[in-house]
């Protein structure tokens, strides 16, 4: 069975304080016994109080430098990520596309980086609304997936996890539909099956944008749903469990 994953993307938001209450809150009311796997994405700056005080959960970043090592003032490499104890990171999240330049080779160069230093990507992808009202959701995706994924051995490629965030779902209250949501879940799949065969099975594919506890059982009851990446929903402990607790 494919790995099902809740990871929770904190984005640029809580205060010190406010980040150690959500992790205290976590810990007291996540119930281990539950078949899904917990990832907590806050600030780098929290990274470590967020490792020091979970016991059942990952911890994994929003952002990473590509470069190894050297004068690149403000960065953080992946090997400062590894040696903190750092599973894994999202790459491509359509906010650093947007405002922050991101580019496919870049966040090509990025998922190779990770892997290198054992740290699991988590590799978002998803069309704007104009791209889905001209019915090109799935040249984009197959496009970005394509690029972030260049030159990576099947073995490598098998351990990514990928992300499908429509731009038009991200912070706005619209969710796809299971069905819409679904569709393009399994396409992914078969796009991946096509460059590494049956080691795409074990791929976790997450869906990500507006999922909240109303609507994620309906979403992740779908076949190529193995979990999701939740923003909002992600900054409360209790909304952010029931989406968990929706397997
Ligand atoms: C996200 O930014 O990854 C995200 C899914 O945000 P939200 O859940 O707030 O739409």
């Amino acid at each position: 069975m494919r790995k099902r994953i809740v990871a929770g993307n904190w984005k640029m938001n809580l205060s010190k304080q406010e980040a150690e209450q959500l992790i205290t809150d976590l810990e007291s009311q996540y119930e281990n016994d539950k078949d899904c796997h917990i990832v907590i994405c806050p600030s780098s700056v929290y990274l470590n109080l967020a490792i020091d005080m979970q016991s059942n959960m990952s911890v994994g970043a929003q952002n990473v430098s590509e470069r190894e090592n050297g004068a690149f003032t403000g960065e953080i490499s992946c090997a400062m990520l590894s040696s903190m104890g750092v599973q894994y990171c999202i790459v491509g999240h359509s906010e650093r596309r947007q405002y922050f330049g991101d580019t496919n080779e870049l966040i090509n160069q990025k998922v190779k980086a990770l892997l290198a230093n054992n740290i699991t990507p988590i590799l978002c992808c998803g069309e704007s609304l104009s791209e889905r009202e001209s019915n090109q959701q799935e040249k984009v995706v197959s496009m970005q997936l394509g690029s972030g994924l260049k030159g990576l051995s099947p073995d490598e490629v098998a351990k990514v996890v990928v992300a499908y965030e429509p731009v038009w779902a991200i912070g706005t209250g619209k969710t796809a539909s299971a069905e819409q949501a679904q569709d393009i879940h399994a396409y992914i799949r078969a796009f991946l099956q096509d460059i590494i065969g049956d080691k795409s099975q074990k791929i976790s594919i997450l869906y990500g944008g507006s999922c909240k506890p109303e609507n994620a059982k309906e979403l992740f009851a779908c076949r190529d749903i193995d979990g999701g990446l939740i923003g909002g929903a992600a900054l409360n402990a209790t909304s952010f469990l029931a989406i968990a607790n929706s397997f």
